[in-house]
């Protein structure tokens, strides 16, 4: 499985590389934590890229899990190309018998856009993956891990979602929970995918939406829309979606996750639901 996310479109997984299609591979120097080994241009890179990985980890985790992940038997290896670009990154899963056998993660742009948008992003698809044992729903692990960047991509993406309402370029969240092969409309796709995202987190938190997710893989969509968000089904979901969407729900800032105060909507939320 690859995750595969590139900084102005993202897209992951079988086959979409937007900007990563492949970097060369880089002869500098490296930097480890407990759990990544980053490969940069210069040690100073390196560190700073491990080092926020480790912190995106740890606190991204924690966002959605509720607790932190027990250390990896071995480093992620991360890969970084510098560019005077916008960040953009891939992470490639192997999966057997509902675990994560092995993992890599690329990423490049500006130092200060990898750190603010890329490494969040693609640690927070570690997380997803670690949960599941599997890959994730694209609209989901997409459109959620969207939410763990900065402020600015965040803003960028409610402005994808909103020309997406103006020309009507929605699915039908019936056939967008399924959709294996992407569209034309890719970041009509992503926009969507953060959408529900935000608002399914809105209404029952980030643990919830990961037993949502998790649950309808193994059962289905409708089943899990009443389970977990006491919903008749995902017909009825889309109407409270578009109906949120509607009175303003395009902001982002109830349920952002500026790293280091994410867990503040969680909580609330998850009290609030009817469903465990
Ligand atoms: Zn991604």
């Amino acid at each position: 499985m690859d995750a595969r996310c590139g900084g102005r479109a993202r897209g992951f997984r079988w086959g979409i590389g937007l900007l990563l299609l492949e970097l060369p591979l880089l002869a500098g120097a490296s930097a480890r934590t407990t759990n990544f080994v980053v490969e940069a241009s210069s040690t100073e890179v390196a560190r700073q890229i491990a080092e926020r990985a480790e912190a995106c980890r740890r606190d991204i985790a924690v966002a959605w899990l509720g607790q932190e992940l027990p250390n990896w038997p071995r480093p992620c290896p991360i890969r970084v190309q510098l560019t005077r670009g916008e960040a953009g990154g891939l992470t490639s899963f192997g999966f057997h018998l509902g675990r994560v056998t092995d993992q890599s993660m690329k990423v490049e742009g500006r130092l200060e856009r990898i750190l603010a948008s890329a490494i969040p992003h693609e640690v927070t698809h570690t997380i997803f993956a670690a949960y599941l044992g599997g890959p994730m729903p694209r609209w989901a692990d997409e459109g959620a891990s969207l939410l763990s960047e900065d402020e600015r991509e965040l803003a960028r993406h409610d402005q994808i979602v909103a020309d997406l309402f103006q020309r009507r370029g929605e699915f039908p969240l019936a056939r967008l929970f399924v959709m294996e092969e992407y569209p034309t409309d890719l970041m009509g796709f992503y926009g969507q995918g953060y959408s529900i995202s935000r608002f399914l987190i809105e209404i029952g938190g980030r643990p919830r939406f990961l037993r949502f997710v998790r649950d309808a893989q193994r059962q289905d969509w409708d089943a899990a829309t009443q389970a977990h968000y006491s919903l008749g089904d995902v017909r009825e979901l889309e109407r409270a979606w578009l109906a949120w969407c509607r009175v303003g729900g395009r902001s982002h800032a109830s349920v952002a996750l500026a790293l280091g105060d994410q867990a503040r909507p969680t909580a609330p939320a998850d009290r609030r639901s009817p469903a465990p």
